[in-house]
């Protein structure tokens, strides 16, 4: 088992919202007060970076937190020779910045910035599918439903995001879990040779697709014990390659509406007779997706199946960053929290540390038990807190730092945007 814990506020996600310090400005924009912006002006492409950007990117966060940091200008790169003249400008500047693709990830600092420039990749929206080739070029300023609906009626899919408005460029970056990862392996265990430092293009293997089968189920809290096991015994004898789950339980604020959501999903018109009745022998209640939104949601845990075979197949694929072993199988806990006031953010920080570091305690208290397994057990980086040790977890990092010595040897990626650090 591995734990990893990522912290979101509650609030208003899309656009519309005008940042607070913004407000007094009747047209929702914000003058740009940035050496970076100033010089791309002047010396690269005065039409392409306008004086006055719109407020609404800065709200286009998942966690409206990150939404939270001033920004102080926004670059809407259009191809990878603007992004090059964006860096070799900071270069010669000590800003620090920021790179933004789909903003769903909920750590602060990391595609959010406070005082310096955002680099936001949507520009980049290319996805072109290569039949000679099997795969699909795929820049990084994409949405996977973007992705998706690009590929429809061409008969093949990627492995991308269980959810459509995820960004590529974070998502793959991560390593990415995907419904199709114990057939392909992570995302990042399809993509081809790429840049570093500012990823701008994937070249994605393609996987024939038909018809696909999902359904939601909802259950009772009280039937806990039985779902755990039946995610457990899943996990371990994981009865088809085709089939995925996602399940969540979430946990509002008074204990008025908890409940346990999942998610089914199997790559065909319909699962064959088997596959989910560990699932669907609980009794459960219909889908009423209203009820997700319900309003006071503060927590939810989410278990994500690795089973030894997501592993064998990351590995077949040429292996990633995790380097996950593929003798053990694994569950993800996913731990969200959302709340309405900043007031509450010391809180929460202090509870979300709790929550993490305690779970990890329980593991390492269970293995020395011998109820489970000794077992490597890395963060998953799409999932993890900011504050997590991810790399001091990672037993690649070795190989990370090198590769970062190799390809940002002056550290200016690693000094000046947010993240882990080595
Ligand atoms: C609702 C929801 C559903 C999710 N579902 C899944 C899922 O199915 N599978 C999964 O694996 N994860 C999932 N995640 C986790 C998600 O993959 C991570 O939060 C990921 O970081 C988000 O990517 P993004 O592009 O949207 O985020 P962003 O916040 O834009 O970026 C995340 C990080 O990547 C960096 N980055 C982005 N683009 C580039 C680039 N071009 N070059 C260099 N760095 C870049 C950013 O600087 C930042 O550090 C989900 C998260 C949410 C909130």
């Amino acid at each position: 088992m591995r734990n990893a814990v990522k912290a979101a506020q509650w609030g208003e996600r899309g656009g519309g919202y005008k940042v607070p310090w913004a407000r007094d400005q009747a047209d929702g924009k914000v003058a740009c007060e940035s050496t970076t912006f100033r010089c791309l002006r002047l010396f690269i492409r005065p039409s392409l970076f306008g004086l006055l950007v719109p407020a609404a990117e800065q709200a286009n966060y998942w966690s409206t937190a990150c939404g939270m940091l001033k920004l102080s200008c926004q670059l809407y790169p259009t191809s990878a020779e603007e992004i090059a003249a964006i860096v070799r400008i900071l270069n010669a500047n000590n800003e620090t910045f920021a790179i933004k693709s789909g903003g769903h990830n909920p750590n602060q600092g990391f595609s959010s910035i406070d005082g310096g420039p955002l680099i936001l990749t949507r520009e980049l929206n290319e996805v072109i599918y290569d039949a000679a080739s099997g795969t699909v070029r795929v820049a990084l300023g994409n949405e996977w439903e973007d992705v998706i609906g690009a590929l429809e009626g061409t008969g093949v899919t990627v492995a991308g995001g269980r959810i459509g408005d995820v960004g590529v460029g974070g998502l793959v970056l991560g390593g990415g879990l995907s419904f199709l990862s114990t057939q392909y392996g992570l995302v990042a265990n399809n993509i081809g040779p790429t840049n570093y430092s500012i990823a701008t293009l994937y070249t994605i293997k393609a996987h024939p697709q038909g018809q696909i089968w999902g359904g939601n189920i909802i259950y009772t809290p009280d039937k806990t014990p039985e779902i755990l096991a039946a995610v457990r015994d899943f996990t371990e004898y994981y009865p088809d390659d085709k089939a995925g789950i996602n399940i969540t339980i979430e946990l509002t604020q008074f204990g008025v509406i908890d409940m346990w959501l999942m998610f089914l999903f199997y790559e065909g018109p319909t699962p064959p007779a088997g596959v989910f009745d560990n699932f669907t022998a609980i009794a459960h209640l219909n889908t009423t997706e209203s009820v997700i939104n319900a309003a006071g949601l503060i927590r939810s845990i989410a278990s994500q199946p690795i089973p030894k075979r997501l592993a064998r197949k990351a590995k077949e694929m040429g292996g990633d960053l995790l380097d996950l072993d593929d003798d053990i199988d694994r569950i993800i806990l996913e731990f969200d929290s959302s709340w309405l006031s900043t007031l509450d953010n010391k809180r929460m920080n202090a509870a979300t540390q709790k929550l993490y570091i305690g779970s990890k305690n329980l593991v390492d208290q269970y293995q020395g038990q011998g109820k489970l397994t000794e077992a490597y057990l890395p963060l998953f980086a799409n999932d993890a807190y900011y504050r997590q040790n991810y790399f001091g977890r990672l037993r690649t990092a070795d190989f990370a730092r090198r590769v970062r010595d190799e390809y940002d040897p002056t550290g200016f990626f690693a000094s000046r945007t947010g993240g882990w650090k080595m």
